[in-house]
């Protein structure tokens, strides 16, 4: 019997974690729709964009050809300031800056790029 019971009560601590979690999806599910973006993120990041569909990479946009594939293309909806660190610290978009950075060697003055060395930090 001592079986039963401790299945029993193991499954009622189950059923409690479950309304647990099913509470922190629903709060989750609230937050995710708040537009969390801060603009304090872009201002060092002069590709990072914010729009409907997520935040974008202006440089992995215009140079993917010669990235990989990542959600900054399409639109990053995890709007953490996380989710863009880590972006900038992918290989697809170091690839990108690079690109840049040869592809803006001919004409600076047009680049609103901040200097290679604060991209390099
Ligand atoms: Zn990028």
């Amino acid at each position: 019997m001592d079986g039963a019971w401790a299945f029993l009560s193991g499954y009622n601590k189950k059923g409690e974690n479950k309304t647990k979690k099913r509470a922190y999806d629903q709060t989750y599910e609230k937050t995710k729709r708040v537009r969390t973006f801060k603009d304090s993120w872009a201002k060092d990041r002069p590709w990072l964009k914010d729009s409907e569909r997520g935040m974008t990479c202006d440089l992995c946009i215009r140079h993917q050809k010669g990235v990989s594939k990542n959600t900054f293309l399409t639109g990053c909806t995890a709007r953490k300031l996380d989710s863009i660190i880590k972006h900038e610290n992918s290989e697809g978009h170091k690839r990108a800056v690079e690109i840049d950075i040869n592809s803006n060697k001919a004409c600076v003055c047009e680049t609103r790029m901040p200097p290679v060395a604060s991209l390099l930090v």
